[in-house]
């Protein structure tokens, strides 16, 4: 069964290689850590948790690293002139009267502890920019050697004109860019998509996170000297990204994500920096994730309509509900939170768990694994893992998964408990948990033994027409924050509310 997986750099849904049999060296560009993360950004990084899956699901071992942007964004990137504006640490250390340096590592910790609520597979490595500046300064003075950068008032800059290839990933058209940067771009810049390797922090200024440039990579009469005071600088968000991937993984990647507002800007830049450096594809696949709109309008500051996991969670939803929200929609779809919607993949999940939790009514006595091919109730359930890593692996379709799942479960909620197959069963809510990380195994206990006698008292007394007890029992049952839901073959248990 190939996996394909819609390649930004192709355009299709190309079979996915990896360059060495079963390891997949993968990066994801993390957040910038100057504020709490809002759901949008979660929407694509839940995205990358089932990427990872999947690739598991597969038999690949994941190499993986995550950065930790915390220093160097500037406010005006992604918009016109990507090296104007403040850095977002400095501008988050001013909001709270904080340094630079303790914003990040509060952020930074919250975004780590969130991976575990949210149940995401940890990268191996969580890298944080501050802890790469050698390989950042190493990566500026490769490409300085290779005749790739000048220095202007501000900083070290690379000079997109000098590698012919950067319009080419995001099918850029570069007139048009330097028809609509005319009016705000830096003049000391050579083209309008250049773009700083470098920055030098002003000369008025002592920034928080500052280092000092080497010399050799000023232009002469720039120098650090004795009499003189140092350069300070810090790095560009581009330059992070490829120092940290190329340090942990290699040149090639074999998979690089990060929103699809990262094609056009920072993802063209880590091309032409990193390429300009190795003369090889910095990553053979690239996967960009759609972005989560609220109510239909984009997530912003002013409207106020960036909400936290946090902020789900005082109202009632659990992160799995929220993960459950995200599979509805498929990765490259633009998202549209409303809680509605949230409500919709809460109930979902409450009824998943408790499809889940009749794994312990079932008995395994009926019939053994030898008999899984001949028995049609087990073998549509062996075949429904098989569909749902069919679907994943047909570019990550999380929304015809969860219709799978739904259709298979529908059909256990109207089977005899005799009839369900234990085996098969548990092994669908492994590869559904494998896959979906919905955790529905571990967050559906057993109840207790007292609890399994009060619902056979209860089901003696509603046989012999006690309806009186039976209605005692019930609420006696209740207390254990379970219910008793009555079929045609018998009692089910269920979780309360
Ligand atoms: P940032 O912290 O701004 O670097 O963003 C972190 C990640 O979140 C990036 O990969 C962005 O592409 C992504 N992102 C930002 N806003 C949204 C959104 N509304 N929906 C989905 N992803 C987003
Ligand atoms: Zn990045």
């Amino acid at each position: 069964m190939a996996l394909r997986l819609h390649n930004t750099l192709t355009g299709n849904n190309d079979e996915f290689i990896s360059q060495t049999p079963n390891l997949v060296k993968l990066y994801t560009c993390g957040p910038t850590v100057y504020n709490y993360l809002h759901i949008g950004n979660w929407f694509g990084y839940i995205a990358w948790d089932i990427l990872v899956r999947v690739l598991m699901a597969n038999d690949y071992t994941v190499e993986r690293v995550m950065n930790i942007t915390d220093v160097g964004h500037l406010t005006g990137e992604n918009e016109g002139d990507a090296n104007n504006g403040e850095d977002k640490l400095a501008k988050g250390a001013r909001r709270e009267g904080k340094t630079a340096w303790e914003v990040a590592q509060f952020y930074g910790l919250d975004f780590v502890n969130k991976i575990d609520q949210l149940g995401l597979i940890k990268p191996q490595h969580i890298a944080k920019a501050t802890d790469y500046i050698p390989q950042q300064l190493e990566l500026v003075r490769k490409l300085k050697n290779k005749g790739f950068t000048y220095q202007i008032d501000d900083g070290i800059y690379f000079d997109t004109s000098k590698f012919p290839r950067y319009a080419d990933f995001a099918h850029l058209d570069l007139m048009a860019l330097r028809a609509g940067a005319r009016v705000e771009m830096n003049p000391q810049k050579h083209n309008a998509s250049d773009f700083a390797l470098w920055k030098f922090s002003p000369n008025d200024e002592k920034r928080d996170m500052e280092w000092e440039t080497p010399d050799d990579l000023l232009e002469d009469s720039s120098k650090n000297t004795e009499d003189r005071k140092l350069i300070m600088g810090f790095p560009g968000w581009h330059l992070e990204c490829s120092a940290m991937a190329m340090t942990l993984l290699g040149e090639t990647l074999d998979i690089h994500t990060g929103g699809i507002d990262h094609i056009p800007v920072h993802h063209t830049n880590e091309i032409a920096q990193s390429e300009a450096v190795t003369d090889k594809p910095l990553s053979n696949f690239w996967l960009h994730n759609n972005h989560l709109k609220v109510n239909g309008t984009k997530i912003s500051k002013s409207l106020g309509n960036g909400y936290t996991i946090d902020d789900l969670t005082a109202r009632g939803y659990t992160p799995n509900d929220y993960r459950m929200f995200v599979l509805q929609t498929h990765y490259r779809s633009e998202g549209n939170f409303t809680f509605e919607n949230l409500t919709a993949a809460q109930n979902r999940l409450r009824n998943w768990r408790n499809i889940a939790a009749m794994r312990h009514q079932t008995h395994d006595t009926l019939r053994d694994d030898d008999d899984k091919s001949t028995d049609k109730g087990t073998i549509s359930l062996y075949a429904t893992s098989q569909a749902l890593l069919e679907v994943l692996n047909n570019d990550l379709d999380t929304p015809a998964a969860l219709v799978i799942v739904d259709e298979a479960f529908s059909r256990l909620t109207h089977a005899p408990l005799a009839d369900i197959h234990q085996h098969a069963f548990i092994e669908l809510l492994d590869t559904i948990d494998q896959t979906l990380g919905l955790q529905l195994l571990t967050t559906t206990p057993d109840v207790s033994d007292d609890i399994k006698r009060l619902i056979l008292k209860r089901q003696q007394a509603r046989s012999s027409q006690d309806w009186k007890t039976s209605d005692k029992l019930r609420q006696e049952i209740e207390k254990s924050g379970v219910t008793i839901r009555d079929t045609a073959h018998g009692p089910v248990w269920e979780y309360l509310g």
